[in-house]
């Protein structure tokens, strides 16, 4: 098997699971939407300053914003990422098959390695 179709995939598995954790995460009330996806090295060189490897170039990875809606029904970006909501995501991720970057302090990023 070439690389390429390796990787195809592992991406096309990475899509499934990252849906099943969205349906998931929407059931119990954590909103996500989608951020960073695909990430070229380019970009990587304009965030980071130099190039590092990254499953977001290969569509193995992506980044969520989540929000919750309040007991006064407005929605509310969670940016902490030591919120509650944001622990029980990545413990899903994981249950699904996913690596969180929670270990290192990117806890809205998950990834299929
Ligand atoms: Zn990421």
């Amino acid at each position: 098997m070439s690389e390429y179709l390796w990787n195809t995939k592992k991406a096309i598995l990475f899509s499934y699971l990252a849906s099943r954790l969205e349906i998931w995460a929407y059931e119990k009330g954590y909103l996500l939407t989608r951020g960073w996806a695909k990430r070229t090295q380019t970009i990587q060189k304009e965030i980071y300053g130099e190039m590092r490897p990254t499953l977001h170039e290969w569509c193995r990875a992506q980044d969520y914003t989540l929000f919750i809606i309040n007991s006064e029904g407005r929605y509310v970006w969670i940016k902490d990422g030591n919120h509650p909501a944001w622990k029980k995501i990545a413990d899903k991720a994981e249950e699904l098959g996913l690596k969180s970057g929670r270990k290192w302090d990117d806890i809205n990023h998950v990834e299929l390695g």
